[in-house]
């Protein structure tokens, strides 16, 4: 099934956190939310964002919804409470050219209406593993405290992720025995820039069954592909990894330049 024929969700701002100067909390609520599908924390939905300003949300045909009239964004789904008919999205303010979606969480007020489509699936850790690898940034923080979410109390591992700062969130859903190697004070990742990359090669990584999930800047991405497949000697098979977006170039570019290259959207 592709976003667009994937149900559409009207929802509300309910909270909107700025959790560090670089990130985003947004707290998004309706009734009918309890109709969305449970158990999709770590999955994605895109943020529908009107390209005339004017444009009216409830005039769009659920059913058969013109999507070429918005800009539209993937967000991680981090969090939904059932009870609260809450989902939490986090969000990067990042400090590249705004587009639409740094531009719509910047300027965006609790009481107003939000348009979004989804979820659509992303592949989550192995949670039978031996050991785990998780590898991330601030895009796929949301994505990476589902996945650590979904780790037994017992699970021992690496995380290695790139922010400026340690961040709490990771800390307090972290199971004790992953070690968590914040990359901060860092260039962030880019075409010439490779923090994630470096840190992985200084790790010593057991040869045992590994978990292993990676999002990140798309040109670390190829560099780590290379890496799992080379050097870890992982089957293809057996690691999660994707770009969630492309320094200097829009998600649209972003994802023509995935397709171009052969990697699937
Ligand atoms: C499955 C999936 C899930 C995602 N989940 C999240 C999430 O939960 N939280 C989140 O923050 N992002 C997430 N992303 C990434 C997000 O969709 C992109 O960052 C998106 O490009 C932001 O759109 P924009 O309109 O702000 O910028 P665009 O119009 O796409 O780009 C404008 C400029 O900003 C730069 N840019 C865009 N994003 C970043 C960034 N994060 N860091 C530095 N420069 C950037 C671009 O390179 C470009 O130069 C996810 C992406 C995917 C594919």
């Amino acid at each position: 099934m592709n976003m667009a024929q994937r149900p559409l969700w009207w929802l509300t701002v309910r909270e909107k956190t700025l959790v560090y100067p670089f990130l985003w909390k947004l707290s998004l609520a309706g009734d009918s939310l309890a109709a969305f599908p449970r158990g999709r924390e770590g999955d994605y939905i895109k943020l529908l964002l009107p390209k005339d300003p004017g444009q009216d949300l409830h005039a769009v045909d659920a059913h058969n919804p013109d999507l070429n009239a918005f800009f539209k964004r993937s967000y991680t789904v981090c969090e939904v409470d059932e009870i609260s008919s809450a989902l939490t999205l986090y969000l990067t303010r990042h400090e590249a050219n705004p587009g639409p979606a740094a531009r719509f969480v910047d300027a965006v007020q609790v009481g107003q209406e939000v348009l979004l489509t989804g979820p659509g699936p992303v592949d989550q850790i192995d949670v039978s593993a031996e050991h785990f690898l998780l590898l991330g940034d601030l895009p796929s923080l949301g994505a990476v405290l589902a996945n650590l979410r979904r780790l037994p109390a017992s699970a021992v591992g690496d995380l290695i992720f790139e922010a400026p700062v340690p961040l709490s969130l990771i800390d307090d859903a972290c199971p004790k025995g992953v070690t968590v190697h914040y990359l901060t004070g860092t260039l962030p990742s880019s075409e010439t820039h490779f923090p994630l990359m470096d840190k992985l090669q200084q790790l010593k990584v057991p040869k045992l069954r590994l978990g292993v999930w990676a999002a990140c800047e798309y040109s670390t991405m190829k560099l780590l592909k290379h890496y799992f497949l080379d050097e870890l000697k992982l089957e293809k098979s057996a690691f999660y990894l994707t770009s969630y977006f492309k320094q200097g170039a829009t998600d649209e570019q972003h994802k023509q330049t995935r397709r171009d290259e052969g990697y699937r959207d």
